[in-house]
């Protein structure tokens, strides 16, 4: 049972940010979540569980939402403006209970109304199970810009498919990584409405039939998208946009054969087939897996998602007498449409397929249309990642679109055959089709000719595609090739996760900054007063305290919460290099093991990612980390001067608990391998200091707050490409350097594995062989930055200067300001200014939106 809270009552003061909770306000809550109790879960107090209270609760604050999202979509209906389409196939949301209250500004009224019913509002908020669709940075990056577009008062969709089970559970069983599957709506999801009177047909397989009026599709097979949309609440203003998620519903004639052959029960068992594409989340990061059911996902989000966005575009207020919209000629003026990554790029030819085939509009104008429409964010330039999907796969599963796909990659060869004449390894090098071997679709090519905006997600990531990655089509289109740096919303990322912070912070400068993050900067005139620093340092040690507590709490080990808090959280890959890291805690080791009585500057490290399921070596890598740490942990001469903590299952709502405990944030990939990291922010924003290398938005994170306040250690990008043209020798690091070579030593010799001594051979051939990532090249400036961390943090009131001049910098990292640059230079849509009214009670229905 929910009890009553000990004392963290008055913890989330009543500050406006968070709400008012006028007693008519509170009593409304208390009412409504009685009647929720009663009516919608059927349960009184003597039989109510926590998770009934927590129903209860979410749906008491859903009710506000409802006449502010009717009343958002009747005012995008009224006024017709441009709509914005976000395409991703991951929306990693995490909790909503929180977030709503937050951005409604009822967060003091709930907390009050549960306090005076006895129940403690933080243990609620615990049980609510994060909406999990998504892998790390690039679905996040989704879940952030939903919030800044409702926020800036965009009228924009996300669109993207209803998982039933998300990015898997990760357990850990002596220290290696098993997957539990993530069934996130076994307890029901109140945060969103299923519309099934809304499901559209989606066609696969077939053939191409060639008729007088053009192209058809036929004898292919349907699969249905139902719609379900959840609100997405701006903060402050009472705009309540739409995320619409597509589940595949088998059509009840599905399997003919069967039902005809009286084989009831198998065709019935058999529409599981069909509706499998919505089944599960390919839980890869960075990695291409070119799987059939991957590419029907991809093909069911986008071909649901075009007929929704068409539909609405048709029916539009002011589309023409008969209120329908016969010409396409103007649609990009209506429509910009989003690609995260080239995830959802059959968009490109989806769009012409509609236009010539359906719509019959010429090929010429509908190719300018869709270009007009369409733009393209790149999220990686590592090889392994980019989608290239086998031709012979797509002619089966989809045969037009294969076609339609040729018809552009002829055009574009034509193209550039003009532009240069006799240059036949151009052509070879720039063909969205690629010979040799099996015939695959380039598909970030394919993006590229389609889209008329191209965009990298940090100033160094954009400027290596236009070098390197992309660079005979920057050659071709120089004018397409744009940057917007990533951000993270402010909201979730200090008001909601770091409630003391956001605090201390209005207290000085106001509160305007939760919506206009670079008024942060006017904390810098306080970077020397005493008090505002002891405040600061105060509030990262409660938040520290409770991390401790949790932990100890969760894995039974003790640690020193007056220790660096060392944090690298994120997907566990190479490039990321979290084997660097363990190399650090391995030589800090042995230095307290060589000198016992050392004083040496008390850390915490603390390791957390998921791996892919199929990537070895990065299991290999959680494997050895585990295995350090019970070593480091247990070894009595160590004492509290160095701990291990793996963080088991690192999501959303973890990283909102662990990030405000941070003193230090590892951001350290090799130099042009990392596109931005939203991690880093995260971390910025909250007052850790970076250890990092010059790597995605590191390098702009160093400009906005001064080389002085981070540490950059390492190869940059140019280091980089020197060292490959001498020729990288990974064993010369080993020889030369004793101190690397006894780490690596135990490493090989089982010295973490005496029961296996051959358990992490593995991880030191690689490193002696290949070492891809560079790690061993870098080792020794990362040991000596790591030195000069510890040495600062001998200074408290020193360190937390430099926390106050990472806060104010932070400001340039809000994803306001990264849609704000979407908005001007890609959608051509404005911020609106206007605050719609607060609905009261019900919304007016008499001027309905036929259809949202
Ligand atoms: C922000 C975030 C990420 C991205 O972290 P990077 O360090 O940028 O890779 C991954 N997972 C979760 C749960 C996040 O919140």
């Amino acid at each position: 049972m929910a009890s009553k809270p000990k004392s963290d009552h008055d913890k989330r003061k009543q500050i406006s940010i968070r709400g008012i909770a006028p007693v008519e306000n509170v009593g409304n809550v208390k009412t409504s979540f009685n009647r929720h109790l009663h009516y919608t879960l059927v349960k009184d107090r003597n039989v109510s569980t926590p998770r009934d209270y927590y129903f209860a609760l979410a749906h008491t604050v859903r009710d506000h939402l409802v006449g502010r999202w009717i009343r958002t979509q009747q005012y995008y209906y009224e006024i017709d403006p441009k709509r914005v389409y976000y395409l991703s196939l991951e929306f990693y949301m995490g909790r909503t209970l929180s977030n709503t209250m937050v951005n409604l500004g009822m967060q003091s009224a709930c907390d009050e109304a549960m306090y005076q019913l006895g129940l403690d509002i933080e243990e609620l908020e615990e049980i609510e199970l994060d909406a999990g669709l998504g892998n790390g940075g690039l679905g996040r990056l989704a879940a952030c810009f939903l919030d800044s577009m409702a926020t800036l008062g965009l009228a924009a969709y996300g669109y993207g498919i209803r998982y039933d089970y998300g990015i898997f559970s990760q357990k850990l069983d002596n220290g290696w990584q098993l997957e539990e599957p993530d069934d996130w709506l076994r307890y029901g999801n109140p945060w969103e409405k299923a519309r099934p009177e809304y499901m559209l047909p989606i066609n696969f397989f077939g053939r191409v039939e060639q008729t007088d009026s053009g192209m058809k599709w036929v004898d292919t097979q349907i699969v249905y998208a139902m719609p379900f949309d959840s609100p997405v609440p701006g903060y402050g203003n009472n705009t309540v946009n739409t995320l619409r998620l597509w589940s595949a519903k088998a059509p009840n004639n599905f399997d003919l054969r069967f039902f005809n052959n009286g084989e009831y029960i198998q065709a019935v068992c058999d529409r599981n087939l069909a509706e499998n594409i919505s089944r599960v989340l390919y839980p890869n990061d960075n990695v291409f897996e070119g799987k059939e059911l991957r590419l029907k996902q991809e093909y069911f989000l986008v071909a649901a998602t075009l007929q929704d966005i068409i539909r609405r575009f048709k029916s539009s207020k002011f589309g023409s007498r008969e209120s329908v919209r016969t010409s396409f000629d103007t649609f990009h003026e209506k429509v910009a449409i989003q690609l995260n990554d080239t995830h959802p790029s059959l968009a490109i030819p989806e769009l012409m397929r509609i236009f010539v085939d359906i719509e019959n509009m010429s090929w010429d104008k509908a190719w300018e249309v869709t270009i007009a429409t369409c733009a393209y964010t790149n999220h990686t330039v590592l090889p392994e990642a980019l989608e290239r999907w086998p031709c012979s796969l797509l002619e089966r599963v989809l045969p037009r679109h294969l076609q339609i796909i040729y018809e552009i990659n002829q055009r574009f060869m034509n193209l550039i055959r003009e532009k240069y004449p006799g240059d036949n390894d151009r052509l070879r090098r720039m063909s969205v089709v690629e010979e040799g071997g099996e015939k695959r679709i380039n598909m970030a090519y394919l993006s590229i000719i389609g889209a008329h905006a191209i965009n990298g997600v940090a100033a160094i990531h954009s400027e290596i595609i236009k070098a390197d990655t992309f660079k005979d089509f920057y050659d071709v289109f120089p004018e397409r090739f744009q940057n917007k740096t990533n951000g993270i919303t402010p909201r979730r990322w200090l008001l909601l996760c770091n409630p003391g912070l956001s605090d201390v912070i209005a207290e000085k400068i106001g509160e305007t900054w939760v919506t206009n993050l670079s008024e942060l900067r006017q904390l810098e005139p306080f970077a020397d007063e005493e008090n505002l620093l002891r405040q600061i340092m105060k509030v990262k040690q409660e938040n520290k305290m409770k991390l401790a507590a949790h932990i100890q709490q969760k894995y039974n080990v003790t640690v020193n919460p007056a220790s660096m808090f060392d944090m690298q959280v994120k997907r566990i890959h190479e490039y990321k290099r979290q084997l660097l890291n363990c190399f650090h805690i391995i030589h800090l080791y042995n230095r307290i093991k060589k000198d016992p009585s050392a004083k040496v500057v008390p850390r915490t490290v603390m390791i957390g990612g998921k791996a892919a399921p199929g990537y070895h070596m990065a299991k290999l890598i959680i494997k050895l980390i585990n295995n350090v740490a019970r070593v480091v942990n247990n070894d009595p001469i160590v004492g509290d001067r160095l701990k291990v903590v793996y963080l088991e299952n690192y999501r959303v709502s973890l990283a909102e608990k662990i990030i405000p405990a941070a003193d230090l944030s590892e951001q350290i990939s090799m130099a042009g391998t990392e596109a931005s990291g939203t991690g880093n922010m995260k971390f910025m924003l909250n007052g850790a200091l970076t250890i990092g290398t010059l790597d995605g938005a590191n390098v702009e994170m160093k400009e906005e707050m001064g080389d002085d306040n981070i540490f950059i250690f390492g190869m940059t990008v140019e280091g980089v490409e020197e060292l490959n043209k001498r020729g990288y020798n990974p064993r010369s690091y080993y020889e030369k350097n004793a101190d690397l070579r006894q780490v690596m030593d135990q490493v090989n010799t089982g010295y973490f594995s005496p029961e296996n001594p051959d358990l992490f051979k593995d991880i030191f051939n690689n490193l002696i062989h290949t070492d891809r990532f560079r790690l061993l090249a870098d080792y020794e400036a990362y040991i000596e930055c790591q030195d000069k961390v510890s040495d600062l943090f001998k200074d408290q009131l020193a360190w937390a200067k430099k926390c106050l001049y990472n806060i104010a910098a932070s400001g340039k990292f809000s994803s306001d300001r990264t849609i704000g640059e979407y908005a001007r230079d890609i959608w051509g849509v404005e911020p609106t200014t206007v605050k719609l009214p607060a609905p009261h009670e019900h919304a007016d229905n008499s001027n309905s939106v036929p259809n949202p």
